[in-house]
């Protein structure tokens, strides 16, 4: 049975925060950047509405059906309507349904008006540029790395290191690979130490077996269903780097949000923002870097998309349903980067934490070769051995699992 999902009137949730705290200061925030708008745009119109949702949220209102003139505009919204439930309130109802609806009735208001901005345009942008220092010192050894000279024997530890930098994100410090050392510092005593501190926060750590899988597959493609924008798709732009040269995957897609998602979520478009803000570094080493991409997406080595179905509220057991499925089951990696990913394979529903990934994931057991790289910042854990969920509750309260100072590398391989 599948057990209920976390609600936003749980206070031992995640959720109750959310809604109640994170969400108004969102929406403030998007009042703060319409100035985003092109000019001659009716400002005030989008403030009321920005305004009319604060204090739908605030008084904990009715969650309404999409319109059909919405539906019209955007026909993916009906399947939001069709799992909305009568008296759903903001505050009471499911998280995972409400935070995807919220995002969704956001842009709702700029497609109304044929209007196309990223009104999380700004908040996107200063994250990377918080980042600029890991960024040169990572393309600076990128640019240097000598993939040719890696031996066999070595490809795991490195791969490992890569793992890291896309897993943590924008924690650059916590990587070895973005600090001053060398390739030979990596594989030496002390890197072994380093990377053993580092991964004492990983609670499920399938690497080694997600390594085999490649090492093994004959014509290896991978698939990344991205999160972030900024420093985390950067990071896992390395990682794709990594792969390909060294064999481990002859083609990355790169699978993006088709509309502005959970703030900082990657639209194509921030590829080219990415790009420019690279080049904008003004800094031989992230020019060369932006260089190797563009010839990548040249040769079709890397292909970058999107689809709606990544911002839909379905959980993603739904996927075989769906289109996309015919291309991710054909893949030999499909990788879920970040939380929101997490929390959709697993349904962001009450699984007791020891429940195993496999079972979580529902109808996608076994149908495609699944890979969770997410640092944890909600409720929703599985997999973990016997005892690990009392002893971190015991240490760090109930919230552990929000705090977003663990992770978990969860892999599972398709029948
Ligand atoms: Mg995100």
């Amino acid at each position: 049975m599948i057990p209920s999902p976390y609600m936003n009137d749980d206070v031992h949730s995640f959720a109750y925060d959310t809604a109640r705290v994170r969400w108004p200061k969102i929406l403030v925030q998007c009042i703060d950047d319409l100035s985003l708008l092109p000019p001659g745009s009716d400002v005030q119109w989008f403030t009321g509405k920005f305004k009319e949702l604060l204090s739908a949220i605030d008084e904990d209102k009715e969650v309404q059906p999409f319109t059909d003139d919405e539906i019209k505009l955007n026909p993916s919204l009906k399947a939001y309507n069709d799992q909305l439930t009568k008296g759903m309130t903001w505050k009471t109802g499911p998280w995972l349904y409400l935070e995807c609806y919220l995002y969704q009735h956001i842009n709702n208001f700029f497609i109304s008006k044929s209007i196309d901005i990223d009104i999380f345009q700004n908040l996107k942008q200063s994250t990377l540029i918080s980042s600029k220092l890991g960024i040169i010192e990572l393309c600076k050894k990128i640019n240097e790395f000598d993939f040719g000279s890696i031996k066999d024997e070595d490809k795991l530890i490195f791969f490992k290191e890569f793992i890291d930098i896309s897993l943590w994100g924008n924690s650059t410090d916590l990587s070895l690979l973005a600090g001053n050392v060398t390739l030979e510092d990596i594989k030496s005593i002390q890197g072994a130490e380093t990377r053993k501190a580092n991964e004492k926060n990983i609670l499920v750590n399938g690497t080694n077996d997600i390594f085999d899988h490649l090492s093994k597959a004959e014509s290896p493609v991978v698939d990344i269903v991205l999160d972030n924008s900024g420093f985390e798709v950067f990071s896992d732009i390395v990682l794709a780097i990594y792969l390909v040269e060294t064999k481990l995957a002859e083609k990355v897609t790169f699978h993006c949000k088709k509309i502005p998602w959970f703030v900082s979520d990657t639209l194509e478009k921030d590829f080219d923002e990415l790009f420019k803000e690279l080049i904008a570094f003004d800094n031989q080493d992230t020019a060369k870097f932006v260089d190797t991409v563009k010839s990548y997406i040249k040769q079709k080595k890397f292909i970058v998309t999107s689809d709606d179905y990544w911002t839909s509220c379905s959980p993603y057991w739904t996927l075989p349903e769906n289109s996309i499925y015919d291309q991710l089951k054909d893949s030999t990696l499909v990788i879920f980067k970040g939380d929101l990913n997490y929390r959709k394979l697993t349904g962001d529903v009450q699984w007791d934490k020891t429940t195993p990934f496999e079972t979580a994931l529902q109808h996608l057991k076994g149908k495609i070769n699944v890979v969770s790289l997410r640092t944890c910042k909600a409720d929703v854990t599985v997999g973990l051995p016997q005892g690990v969920d009392e002893k971190l509750k015991a240490e760090h309260g109930e919230f552990w699992s929000s705090s977003g100072k663990y992770a978990v590398i969860s892999f599972t391989a398709k029948d």
